[in-house]
């Protein structure tokens, strides 16, 4: 369900909102090969009232499926945004359309919904990728005579040679 509030109806002191936006609500045109949501984002934001505009405080909590950017392997990730805040404008070009009196936050938990994703996803923060998994494949053929070097494609070989 989009989070829409009632402007008339909130205060300075703040009103909370506790609800699931559709993955669809939640990222929008948004499209990745790498990252998609595997769930709703689940959010808990409390919104105040000032005098020209809404304050937005709270926290987004969403689950991914994401294909490792250099293995490409599948792998679950959690994501948690402890620090959302927006100041949503009434009045002027980022204005929210108003409905009556409801108007439609969606969008400024979306934004930091896309700002949450993980623009190059790795199955573990040591990932070698699929370069080195074909490299160890490749060092278990029979070696060429005189080409008793380090494998090709490890960079401690080549690393382990500028040392010397
Ligand atoms: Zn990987």
């Amino acid at each position: 369900m989009p989070l829409r509030v009632n402007v008339r109806l909130l205060k300075t002191q703040g009103t909370r909102f506790v609800g699931e936006l559709a993955p669809e609500e939640a990222t929008g045109e948004f499209h990745d090969e790498l990252v998609r949501l595997a769930g709703p984002v689940r959010y808990d934001v409390e919104v105040e009232r000032q005098a020209d505009e809404l304050r937005l405080q709270g926290r987004l909590e969403f689950l991914l499926e994401c294909g490792c950017s250099r293995c490409l392997k599948l792998f679950p990730m959690e994501v948690r945004v402890e620090d959302l805040a927006a100041l949503v404008p009434l009045s002027g070009d980022e204005a929210p359309a108003l409905d009556g009196d409801i108007a439609d936050l969606t969008p400024f938990l979306r934004e930091d919904t896309l700002l949450a994703l993980p623009t190059n996803p790795l199955c573990s923060p040591d990932c070698r990728g699929l370069a080195a998994q074909a490299s160890s494949r490749d060092s278990r053929l029979p070696e060429r005579p005189g080409s008793e070097q380090v494998p090709k494609g490890s960079p401690w070989g080549a690393l382990d040679q500028l040392k010397l």
